[in-house]
């Protein structure tokens, strides 16, 4: 099934209800990213990108507009328009381009979903600039846990994530910055983000860049490592409670999971493609895919049905939380 560049609406607790858009089409591949995050719910990289000169398949501007021109008027509510998607879109160089063109034909709020790898860069930062909201990733302060758990391409350093974070905080003309700290716990010896030391240095490290925002928030779909596991809520809470001392309480978001959302309402062209184009992007479960395209059980149940036979999709995770993902 051919993977297009708009998807969605998603509903997530972070950003309400967003339209989706992808800005890599590479079909060869499944995500399209310069990492190979331990806790990805895409699972692993097939083929990692080193940075935006070595993108196959950059989506166009135009294509991105004229795509969102027609789609986003079949939707009643939306919050967001969110480049994300199965790619990092700051591998796009044209991303800024782009959020231009929305913004000239919608009035929606444009926001990017960046792993941060490539905030260092002047180009990249003038994209994101162009957005209202910037969500970046920033799983550690220390540069062996940050391998660990993102697993960058060679090249990329937390020391200029960092550096890259502060300048977009000083920047004439900027985004809101929201910084997320996705914690996750091993069952093994692996390293990972949970404990105090890493707290600790966490917070030294977001106290230097200040940004708007702290999200908090671990693990909610499979991950691409079985060992990888999600922290627990009292855990989290104890962590959540620490910055929002250093930080106040109106700046932290600690994300639970299971907050539930209204269902969307919008007209469907092709029901089938937009539910492979939504779990092609994030892996759902059943009832996450009725609220999220606004479909009922009886519509969904023969779609699932087809894309299982057809193997383009399959059944992931236990029986408690069933999962659908692309094949
Ligand atoms: S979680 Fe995001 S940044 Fe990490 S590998 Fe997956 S797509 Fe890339």
């Amino acid at each position: 099934m051919r993977k297009r560049i708009i998807y969605g609406p998603i509903l997530s607790r972070r950003l309400g209800r967003s339209l989706g858009i992808d800005v890599i089409k590479n079909s060869d591949t499944k995500k399209n990213c310069n990492f190979d995050c331990v806790y990805c719910q895409l699972g692993h990289a097939d083929n990692n990108i080193t940075g935006p000169e070595d993108v196959k398949g950059a989506v166009r501007t135009e294509e991105v507009i004229e795509d969102i021109s027609s789609y986003h008027k079949n939707i009643d509510h939306l919050d967001y328009i969110t480049f994300s998607g199965t790619c990092e879109p700051t591998l796009n160089l044209r991303l800024g381009e782009m959020i231009k063109g929305i913004k000239e034909i919608s009035e929606h709020p444009v926001c990017v979903i960046t792993n941060s790898s490539l905030v260092e860069r002047d180009d990249v930062r003038s994209n994101i600039a162009e957005a209202d909201f910037v969500v970046a990733t920033l799983v550690s302060g220390y540069e062996d846990t940050f391998r660990a758990i993102n697993r960058p391409v060679d090249g990329i350093r937390l020391e200029n994530i960092i550096n890259g974070l502060k300048a977009i905080m000083d920047m004439e003309k900027r985004p809101k910055l929201g910084i997320e700290i996705m914690l996750v716990d091993s069952t093994t010896n692996y390293p990972v983000n949970c404990t105090d030391r890493e707290i600790d240095r966490l917070l030294e490290v977001l106290k230097t860049i200040g940004p708007d925002e702290i999200e908090i928030l671990t693990v909610s779909r499979p991950p691409a490592e079985e060992y990888i596991i999600p922290v627990s809520d009292t855990r989290l809470k104890e962590i959540a409670f620490r910055f929002d001392e250093e930080f106040g309480r109106g700046r932290v978001k600690l994300v639970l999971k299971g907050l539930k959302r209204n269902r969307s309402s919008m007209k469907h062209e092709n029901i089938e493609e937009e539910v492979y184009d939504l779990i092609l992007r994030r892996p759902c479960t059943f009832k996450q895919i009725c609220a999220s395209l606004g479909v009922d059980s009886v519509e969904l149940e023969p779609i699932i049905e087809k894309l299982m036979l057809s193997e383009s999709v399959i059944e992931i995770g236990n029986v408690e939380e069933r999962y659908y993902k692309t094949s």
